[in-house]
Parts: structure tokens; C-alpha cells; sequence
């Protein structure tokens, strides 16, 4: 096992390629470790900002016993790591942050549900289904509509539909692939919020204030933050945050969504065992943001301050959105963020803006 924390000059292991990873890598050579981004692709925007890159599957033995030998720590910029790569990392003696408890509960909806509603963290009422038959009845019983999900693997809105319909059930059974679901009581919602939230391994929590989060065709357009609460909703979050990270004795930052509904409630859509796009506000809008907190929890560090010192709109940038750049360039409060991607495919997150405001 290595010794922590982690002293500045030892290199940090990443799961995951993206644009999560970059930023965690520039993050953690700010604090002066050096980064090692295990990756199936051989020309990733992590593995470019990164001092070694490993060329793999995540669930390669051979891929992370070379990782295992370079790195002290691993830790992952996505949730679906297979359960196994961590385990043979465990094997191997290095500490994987944040721990398998929460990628199992992340990585499977019905699980998350009950682990969320066992500790005290509200969501939606819902069911799960492992068959055609099962999806129409569990219908029936909770009262179309609901919204029907795969319990693995969903993301930006994918894997999704709505059943208006119990007779409708199976046809959105089998176009979702005809594997396990969870059926959802549909959130009659006023707002979707977040939190951001990170744990230490000494078990210190850092909490950021809420932010409010727009989305279009299931993928974030825009966040702003801190958002317009008052100071009960706050307290709501912040409990329902400190709830999750001792439940899953959590190491890390994680990302907490959220419906506020009519009548003050917050329940919880889902959380992510990771830094989070709801959270890139921070880079611009905190001293301290939730990748340089992430790699500090993560390395055994010491949590840093979560204060919001400006107002930020959070902007992603999709497509050929990304082209504007030159002219946002010239917006003297917009800071610019972009991944490095080659290919602006349509939908796809090539950056994000985030556009300063006054307190
Ligand atoms: P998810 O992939 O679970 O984060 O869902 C993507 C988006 O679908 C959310 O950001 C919400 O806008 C919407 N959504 C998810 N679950 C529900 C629900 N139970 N009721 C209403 N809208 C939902």
C-alpha cells in the first residue's frame, strides 16, 4: 500500500481518456504529481496532457498490471470501470478511489435507488423489471406514465423512454435491448439542481453550493451557479450529500442530481461517482475547484475551501459550437475550456464557457 498523502512527484493513475480526465490530470500536475491515463485510445484529451499514457482496455490484466507498476493511486474519470479492473488493482496494492461500494451503486440504477432511499436520500418511487411481462405489470401497478431506464449503462439521457401506457411497456422493453430495467414515477419537477460534494480519507466532507442545470435532449447545455436557493433547500442538499459520502465511506468528489419539487422537496435522479459537468463552474468560479479537490482527496490531502467567489454561467460546447472559440476568445469574462478532441461530431462535448458574473 502506499503512503499518504501522496507526496507531490508520485505519479497518479486515471481510468478513462475523456475530458474528465484531462482535467483531472491537468489538476493533479498543478499539484505536481505526474499522471498515468489508462486508455483503449491511443490519442486521448487526457492521455495528451498526460506524462504516461497506457494503451488498453480498462479490464486488460496485462494494461493494469503495467499501470499498477507506475502508480501509487488510481482513480476514474467515468462509472462504469469493470468491478473487476478494480479488483485486480486492490490486488496489485494500489488504492483505487473512490472505492467499489460506490461503483457498484452507481453503475446499477435499482441498486442506487435503494442505497439512496436506505440512507435517508429521497427519489422518485419506482420499479424494476427483468422481463417483458414484469415491465407491463410493474406498470400497471405503479400507474402510467413512467419512465423506463436500463438499470446498466445509461447516460446523457440514453437508454431511456417513457411509457405512457402499460401496454406500451414491452415495445419500450425490448427498445431499450430487452435487458433488466427500472421503471421511474415521473418527477414532477421544478428545477433540476446539483451538488457537488467530495470526502477525504480522513472522512473531512467539502460541500459546494448548489448549481442549476439545464439540459437539451438529455445532454447539460448550461449551469448556473451558485443557484438561487434559499437557505433551507441548501441545508436539504447539504444533508442529503453528507448522507451519501458516509454511506459509501466515500474518497473523492462526487456529483449529486437533483429534482426540487413543488413543494421544497429534493429528491435524488441519480449520482456520479466522479467529477461532473455540473461541477465545471468551479474551474472559474471557486478557489479551490472539484478536479484539484478530487485529486486531493484522492492522494490523502488535505480538502481545500469551497467558497464561490463569482456567479458563473456554465456553457457547454457541442459540435461545431467549438468553432466559435476566436470569438469567445475575446470576451474578456469568459473562460475558455476546451478537450483537445479532433473530431466535432454533432451533440458531442468538444468544450465548455464559463461566463463570469459579480457575486
Ligand atoms: P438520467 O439519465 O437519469 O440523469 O436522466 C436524464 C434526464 O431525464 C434528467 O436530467 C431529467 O431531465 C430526466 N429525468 C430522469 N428521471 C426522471 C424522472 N423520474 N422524472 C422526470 N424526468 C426525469
Amino acid at each position: 500500500m502506499s503512503e499518504l498523502p501522496l507526496p507531490p512527484g508520485s505519479t497518479l493513475g486515471i481510468l478513462g481518456g475523456g475530458q474528465l480526465g484531462r482535467m483531472l490530470a491537468l489538476a493533479a500536475a498543478r499539484l505536481g504529481f505526474d499522471v498515468a491515463v489508462l486508455e483503449r485510445d491511443a490519442d486521448s484529451p487526457a492521455g495528451r496532457v498526460a506524462a504516461h499514457t497506457i494503451v488498453g482496455p480498462y479490464a486488460d490484466p496485462d494494461a493494469l498490471e503495467t499501470l499498477a507498476a507506475v502508480a501509487a493511486v488510481v482513480t476514474y474519470e467515468f462509472e462504469n470501470v469493470p468491478a473487476d479492473s478494480v479488483l485486480i488493482l486492490q490486488r496489485l496494492g494500489v488504492e483505487v478511489a473512490p472505492g467499489p461500494e460506490a461503483l457498484a451503486v452507481a453503475q446499477d440504477r435499482v441498486a442506487e435507488k435503494q442505497f439512496l432511499n436506505a440512507s435517508g436520500a429521497p427519489t422518485v418511487a419506482y420499479s424494476s423489471a427483468d422481463t417483458a411481462e414484469e415491465a407491463v405489470a410493474a406498470t400497471a401497478q405503479m400507474g402510467a406514465p413512467v419512465l423506463m431506464k436500463t438499470r446498466r449503462e445509461g447516460y446523457d439521457g440514453k437508454g431511456q423512454r417513457w411509457v405512457e401506457h402499460p401496454a406500451d411497456a414491452a415495445k419500450a422493453f425490448a427498445d431499450l435491448g430487452g435487458g433488466p430495467v427500472i421503471l421511474e414515477a415521473p418527477a414532477d419537477f421544478v428545477r433540476e439542481l446539483s451538488i457537488i460534494a467530495a470526502r477525504g480519507r480522513d472522512g473531512a466532507t467539502a460541500i459546494y453550493p448548489l448549481s442549476e442545470n439545464h439540459h437539451e435532449g438529455g445532454i447539460l447545455r448550461r449551469t448556473l451557479a451558485p443557484a438561487h436557493v434559499s437557505q433551507a433547500l441548501a441545508e436539504q442538499a447539504e444533508r442529503i450529500a453528507a448522507r451519501i459520502l458516509s454511506g459509501l465511506n466515500y474518497v473523492g468528489v462526487i456529483g449529486i442530481e437533483l429534482f426540487e419539487m413543488k413543494d421544497g422537496r429534493l429528491l435524488v435522479n441519480e449520482i456520479a461517482p466522479r467529477v461532473h459537468n455540473t461541477g465545471h463552474w468551479t474551474q472559474d468560479g471557486c478557489a479551490v475547484d472539484q478536479f484539484e479537490q478530487h485529486i486531493r482527496a484522492v492522494a490523502g490531502w488535505p480538502l481545500g475551501p469551497t467558497e464561490p467567489h463569482a456567479r458563473v454561467e456554465m456553457l457547454n460546447l457541442l459540435g461545431d459550437e467549438v468553432d466559435a472559440w476566436a470569438k469567445l476568445a475575446h470576451e474578456p469574462d469568459t473562460r475558455l475550456h476546451l478537450y483537445g478532441k479532433r473530431d466535432a461530431k454533432p451533440g458531442r462535448k468538444m468544450g465548455h464557457v464559463n461566463k463570469l458574473h459579480p457575486l
